[in-house]
């Protein structure tokens, strides 16, 4: 019997009101490893009913107890550290060490959580006029909810649910109905804190459920993460029906190889950040412009290195790639690369009908290398979330950082350079959120803001860091005088 997932409202596990179930594949055997219920506003409904009635208690149980709860979860997935990454493979497709490294991500995002004390500290003013003092507290909102992507399905939330509810709110987290067993497990964790009922809840569902999560009057506040079409849809709506909305989008990432650069190196740092998680990440290398007399080298290099890259089964420790999500993510990557070439580029090594022995209806794509890329290709343009480098050439610095200012995401962006003068121009004037200096996936840790630029985020306070603690609190200005 293949297991029917529940939602979990209000501290119990609960069927879904629908009829309508989404198979969760193993994208590398195929094999069904349990059914999504495609919840409706009706089940958003009743989790917004319950993180609102807890909410009261919530906020006004001390902070140091709220963060108490989070570090009893923070040992629970040290626990179950192993069980949980090989469900993120199961489900995504990814090698077993990228998913160990995805929950050790996660687990930086409790222990941010865990110093929520500490952020929501506020400042004041003694005798601002004579005899008054002015200060500011912050306090939580109300409920809040995460719509989250397939890519990251344990860590993704987690930068989110610790420190909002570390904050005092409550929350509900919907994630992707292609990924949602992470989540389950996740959530049978939290259930183990005896946390008040109604703090935090598990809507599983698709686009009906996050179209009520958008428009439902009891939720304050939405953290969204995924492609940028939907990330402007929630923003837009979200906004619109009254919430603070924070939307992480999709992304184009560029790295630039200077001719200075070490280039066997960069090349290896610069293949991690193509086909690690195979391209699903969004800070995924797109494209490698090489400048001058790097292009040449940087191709040679790739060609030669990515031979090695061995694709398989991500739970095979040997594993360096895995598959890509499912039958549909490939035939979009193997119908885009086919666009490119049909635009104009060649294609160097090419991944397309990619098999592995024994896993022969896995949803493998090869690592791919496309050259002679212009920036008018809809390959240099459009994301492919895949593992496919495009290759462009730039005859210098300038016109490098010309090319990556173009493109309409501003997610991340890496030089590799050996020049600190290039390195600062780089950082200078590149509209990225992310910059990496010879690192190709800029990826801020739990403590820095995330988000991107441009068509990469919509809002104005990113995930994590302070800016986190800024958006799942309200700051209250007090002007009191005793006399
Ligand atoms: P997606 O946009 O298809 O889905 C993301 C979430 O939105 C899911 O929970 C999904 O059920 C929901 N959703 C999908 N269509 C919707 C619609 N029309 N209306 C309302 N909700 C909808 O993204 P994905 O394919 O799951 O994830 C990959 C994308 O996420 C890539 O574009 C990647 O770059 C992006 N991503 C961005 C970041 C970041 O921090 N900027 C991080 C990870 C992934």
């Amino acid at each position: 019997m293949v297991k029917r997932l529940k939602n979990y409202i209000g501290g119990e596990w609960v069927e879904a009101s629908t009829d309508n179930y989404i198979p969760v594949l193993n994208p590398a055997t195929c094999e069904v490893l349990a059914e999504c219920p495609d919840s409706t506003y009706a089940d958003v409904d009743q989790a917004v009913q319950a993180a609102t009635a807890a909410f009261e208690e919530w906020r006004s149980t001390p902070v140091l107890s709220r963060a108490q709860y989070m570090h009893h979860f923070k040992n629970l997935v040290e626990e179950r550290f192993e069980d949980i990454a090989r469900t993120v493979v199961e489900e995504n497709g990814k090698t077993l060490d990228e998913a160990r490294g995805e929950v050790r991500r996660g687990i930086e995002s409790i222990d941010f959580g865990i110093g929520v004390p500490l952020l929501m500290r506020n400042d004041g003013v003694e005798d601002i006029s004579s005899g008054i003092d002015e200060t500011t507290v912050r306090q939580p909102v109300g409920v809040f909810a995460a719509i989250t992507p397939f890519n990251f399905p344990a860590m993704v939330p987690l930068w989110f649910l610790p420190t909002a509810i570390t904050c005092g709110n409550t929350f509900i987290v919907k994630p992707s109905p292609q990924t949602p067993i992470s989540m389950d497990l996740l959530f049978e964790l939290l259930d183990e804190l005896d946390l008040p009922e109604g703090v935090v809840n598990l809507v599983h569902g698709g686009i009906e459920s996050a179209d009520a999560i958008l428009k439902h009057p009891g939720i304050a506040g939405i953290s969204f993460v995924g492609s940028s079409p939907v990330a402007k849809k929630v923003y837009e709506v979200g906004t619109a029906h009254g919430k603070r909305v924070q939307a992480q989008g999709g992304a184009k990432n560029y790295i630039a190889v200077m001719p200075d650069a070490n280039m066997e190196a960069s090349v290896r740092n610069i293949l991690g950040a193509a086909y690690g998680c195979a391209g699903q990440r969004c800070l995924a290398a797109a494209v490698a412009v090489g400048v001058g007399d790097a292009y040449d080298k940087l191709r040679d290099e790739l060609v030669k290195q990515v031979a090695n890259l061995r694709v398989g089964y991500g739970l095979d420790e040997t594993t360096q790639m895995g598959t890509v999500v499912s039958q549909q993510a490939k035939e979009r990557i193997e119908n885009m690369i086919q666009k490119g070439l049909d635009e104009g580029a060649s294609v160097v090594v090419d991944g397309r009908g990619y098999s592995v022995d024994g896993y022969e209806n896995g949803t493998f794509v090869g690592p791919t290398i496309i050259e002679n890329v212009t920036p008018d290709m809809t390959v240099a343009k459009e994301e492919i979330f895949g593992p496919v480098l495009a290759l462009m050439r730039a005859d210098d610095f300038d016109e490098a950082v010309d090319i990556i200012n173009r493109s309409k995401c501003g997610n991340a962006a890496s030089i590799f350079t050996s020049s600190g003068k290039y390195a600062r121009e780089f950082k200078y004037r590149v509209k990225a959120g992310n910059i990496g200096v010879n690192i190709g996936v800029a990826a801020p840790s739990a403590s820095f803001p995330f988000g991107g630029q441009k068509d990469s985020f919509f809002g104005d306070l990113h995930g994590q860091g302070a800016d986190a603690i800024d958006f799942y609190t309200d700051r209250k200005i007090v002007i009191e005088r005793w006399l």
